[in-house]
This record gives C-alpha cells, sequence and structure tokens, in this order.
C-alpha cells in the first residue's frame, strides 16, 4: 500500500464566503473559495471535490462496497481524482485515477504526491473505457461521481446551508458551472427549500476542449450525468473558454493592490484565510471561477439582476495549477 500523508478531514466544508466586486453587476456578489477545503495538507490541490470525495468514500464504507483493502478506480479529469486520493489513501486504499493525458499535469503531481497511481488515457473518451475495464480486471471499486447520489447530496447538506447561513438568509442566486453537476443541483436543492431563490447553471460552450472540470464527452454517459437535474434549474446558460478566461483575469487585475473582503471566514481564522488568500502574491481563481462570474455578468446585461439581490457563486480550485492552458496568457 502506498504511503498515506496525513488528512486531517475535519478541514473539509465551512470555506470562507468573500465579497467580490465586479463593476459590470449592479449587486452584492459573493463567492466560496473551495479551495480552501484540506488546504493544510502538505500537497496542496484543495477543491471543491473534497467534499464529494468524503461523502463518497463514506457512502461505500457504510454500504459495504469497500474492503480495508480495496483499490479504487475513477476516471477524473482532476480535481475528484486529488480529493479521492489523498482521502482514500489516508483511509488506507489504494487509489488509481484515469486521467486523459491533455488533463493538468499539476493535478497528476498531486495525485501521485498522495500516494495515488495515475493511468494516463490518451483522451477524455478512452479515459471511460479505461477506467470501467481497470475496475472489471482488478475488482476495484468506482464511486462515479457522475452518478453516485452522495455527490449531490454532499452540497445539499453541507455547501447549500453554509450559502444560506453566511448570507444571513439574503442570497437570492446562485450560479454554478455543471461538470459533474453535483453541485449546482445540490446546493440549488437546498437554497429552494427557502422558496425564492434563482439557481442557474452554466455549461461550457467548447465541451470537448472547454473550461477545465467542466467538459463531460458528448455520447456517453458523463454528457448527460445522472446527478445532474437541469430541469431544476431556472436557466442554464453557455459560457466560452475564453469569457471565463477573460473573467479570471479581470478579478486578479481589480484586486493586484488589495485582498478581497472576507465576509465571513466559516471555520478558518481571518489570519489564515488571508495568508491563503495570497499565496503566490495574486488572487487567482481556476477557469470554472472566472466562468461563473461571466455567467454572473451575463445575467446581469440581460437585467436580471436588480440592485437588492445577492449572488453567490463557488470558486472550485485556485488558478495556480493550469500552467497547460493559456488562462493568464495576454493572449486575449
Ligand atoms: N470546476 C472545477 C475546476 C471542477 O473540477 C469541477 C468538477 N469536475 C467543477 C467546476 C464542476 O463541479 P460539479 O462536478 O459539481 O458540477
Amino acid at each position: 500500500m502506498a504511503d498515506a500523508p496525513p488528512v486531517d478531514e475535519s478541514h473539509i466544508g465551512e470555506t470562507p464566503l468573500l465579497r467580490v466586486e465586479h463593476p459590470d453587476v449592479p449587486c452584492e456578489v459573493y463567492a466560496k473559495p473551495e479551495w480552501y477545503n484540506l488546504h493544510a495538507h502538505p500537497y496542496g490541490g484543495g477543491s471543491v471535490k473534497s467534499r464529494i470525495a468524503r461523502s463518497m468514500l463514506d457512502a461505500a464504507a457504510a454500504a459495504d462496497d469497500l474492503n480495508d483493502d480495496a483499490l479504487v478506480v475513477e476516471p477524473s479529469s482532476g480535481n475528484t481524482g486529488t480529493a479521492l486520493a489523498r482521502l482514500g489513501v489516508a483511509r488506507g486504499y489504494d487509489v488509481e485515477i484515469v486521467m486523459p493525458a491533455e488533463a493538468p499535469v499539476e493535478k497528476a503531481e498531486a495525485i501521485r504526491a498522495a500516494g495515488g497511481t495515475v493511468t494516463v488515457a490518451p483522451d477524455y473518451e478512452t479515459m471511460l473505457a479505461v477506467a470501467d475495464r481497470r475496475v472489471t480486471e482488478a475488482d476495484a471499486y468506482m464511486p462515479d461521481q457522475y452518478a453516485n447520489p452522495a455527490n449531490p447530496a454532499v452540497h445539499e447538506r453541507t455547501t447549500g446551508p453554509e450559502i444560506r447561513a453566511q448570507t444571513a438568509e439574503r442570497v437570492t442566486h446562485f450560479v454554478a458551472g455543471a461538470g459533474s453537476g453535483g453541485t449546482v443541483t445540490g446546493v440549488g436543492r437546498a437554497l429552494r427549500e427557502r422558496g425564492d431563490v434563482t439557481v442557474v447553471g452554466y455549461e461550457p460552450a467548447e465541451p470537448r476542449h472547454g473550461i477545465d472540470g467542466l467538459k463531460y464527452v458528448r455520447g456517453s454517459r458523463y454528457h448527460d450525468p445522472a446527478v445532474y437535474a437541469a430541469d431544476e434549474l431556472d436557466a442554464v446558460l453557455s459560457i466560452s473558454t475564453a469569457d471565463a478566461y477573460y473573467e479570471a483575469r479581470r478579478l486578479r487585475e481589480r484586486y493586484a493592490e488589495r485582498d478581497p473582503e472576507i465576509h465571513d471566514t466559516g471555520q478558518y481564522d481571518a489570519a489564515l484565510v488571508r495568508e491563503h488568500l495570497r499565496a503566490d502574491g495574486e488572487f487567482l481563481v481556476g477557469p470554472s471561477s472566472g466562468g461563473a462570474l461571466a455567467a454572473v455578468t451575463r445575467l446581469a446585461d440581460h437585467g436580471d439582476l436588480g440592485s437588492d439581490d445577492v449572488v453567490v457563486v463557488p470558486f472550485p480550485d485556485r488558478g495556480d495549477r493550469y500552467a497547460h492552458v493559456p488562462l493568464w496568457d495576454d493572449y486575449l
């Protein structure tokens, strides 16, 4: 079994809420920086997927689907794989992540550093077939975030209620990208219990070479994930990669000289949040965070946001893991 770096699972969830000013949006905008999940882990790479890795492993253990020495196999573009490797190895499982060659090299490194192994498939289509074959060959367990109800359920149980509490029930809109669709579906369910919240999803305009973490393969079961309840959403927007990168770059520029206001620290202390926000001296968010801001801007452009509205978006991961795409280049 691989070496298991220590993981403090209590450092999952209750992430901070940041106030994010946006010149094109007439109302308050807040973001949940999800890279704080497992922030203290020496190998970094925390993301929104820490939440579902824990809930899926818990559900499997409770259902007796995992022996003590089980092999966990999951196809992933990186964040789910990193989270499963960190939690799974620490719990004593072997973890093998099947990644497409085009996925971020930083995420493959994070998986290996956590004690997992990486099997590289040529592309996204092949990744699914390779993972299925490995499950059969090795009698492994696949959590399958695309079909696992523990994925949206953890967002309904934790992320959504956190947003309601951190905004003192003032949230009027939640806007998030759909990869598996677990975040927008689960948070949407928690917010809709209140009755008057608008829940908007967005999908990548270019599914095959689009926004990282949101691309899924047309014609496969990953194109219409079972956990993604698009019919429950108030709207689904289509966001281009260029618009997502543009918004991430504008955010960095707006906050070049100052930090975003920490509205609520969640389970972390304010000094630590400030330190981590600018870990690289800059406020960097990943492409899907930029995409969420692009979707909010679209709503504002269409006159769908008023001055009393309170919009919340997830920032699923940090932008320091995207050297493989021109996220920070000047070409836009
Ligand atoms: N952003 C990033 C960076 C991701 O990795 C993912 C999931 N792959 C998402 C957004 C979308 O989250 P969800 O799967 O809950 O829809």
